[in-house]
């Protein structure tokens, strides 16, 4: 794959140049956001690692000018910070993952390999459960005629459902699909994304397709018949 790193620190580019060079990756690297942006706007990118913490325009920013030009490429922040806030907003900004430094080049891997594989997913179109629609290649939403908004993690939560629809899935098994890595089992992530999407899916009397199933997880309806 061609991999845009933007990262201003001198020790993660040298890095990444080996580490990525060893796993068979071509990697195009950038010091600030303005560069950054300018080499995403080439075709040939198939992945950006952003650093969040940049000179001038931050990533955020990046991310954010970014999404509104090329909505389909995989984006990882990197991290410095490891507050949930900065991180929630990462992803509502519109970031695919992300990773909080110092990481591990095998986790970085791990990612960027969770990320192609989810992009290479994504070639297969629309799937349509009821009505509710996902375009994949477009990333968008709509239940009937009504668009819906939905940030790269409730994308990712929604397709799953509904690539099993009317199967109870369980909190765990929820999690590793959709997170795919590490993330402490503990946590109510998905409880809370799952509120999330469930208020966006709502029509107007208030109903959405998902059930709680109590004590073990979630149901994408399947339509009746
Ligand atoms: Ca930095």
């Amino acid at each position: 794959m061609r991999i845009l790193l933007v990262e201003d620190e001198p020790r993660i580019v040298r890095l990444l140049e080996r580490g990525l060079g060893a796993h068979g990756h071509q990697l195009e690297t950038a010091s600030d956001g303005t560069d950054g942006l300018e080499m995403a706007d080439d075709g040939g990118i198939d992945l950006v690692i952003l650093d969040i913490g940049l000179p001038g325009m931050d990533g955020q920013e990046v991310l954010r000018r970014l999404r509104a030009r090329r909505p389909e490429l995989p984006v990882l922040m990197l991290t410095a910070r490891d507050d949930v806030p900065s991180t929630v907003q990462t992803l509502d900004a519109g970031a695919d993952d992300y990773l909080t430094k110092p990481f591990a080049l095998e986790e970085l891997m791990a990612r960027i390999r969770a990320l192609s594989r989810r992009r290479d997913q994504g070639q297969a179109a629309v799937i349509e459960v009821g009505d509710t629609r996902l375009d994949l290649l477009a990333r968008r939403a709509w239940r009937g005629e009504r668009e819906i908004e939905l940030a790269a993690r409730e994308f990712a939560l929604l397709e799953y459902f509904m690539r099993h629809p009317g199967q109870v899935l369980t909190r765990s098994q929820i999690l590793e699909a959709v997170w795919e890595y590490g993330y402490d089992p503990g946590s109510n992530v998905v409880d809370v994304y799952v509120g999330y999407l469930r208020r966006k899916l709502r029509d107007k009397a208030g109903r959405d397709p998902i059930s709680t199933v109590r004590g073990t997880g979630y149901r994408f309806e399947a339509p009746p018949g």
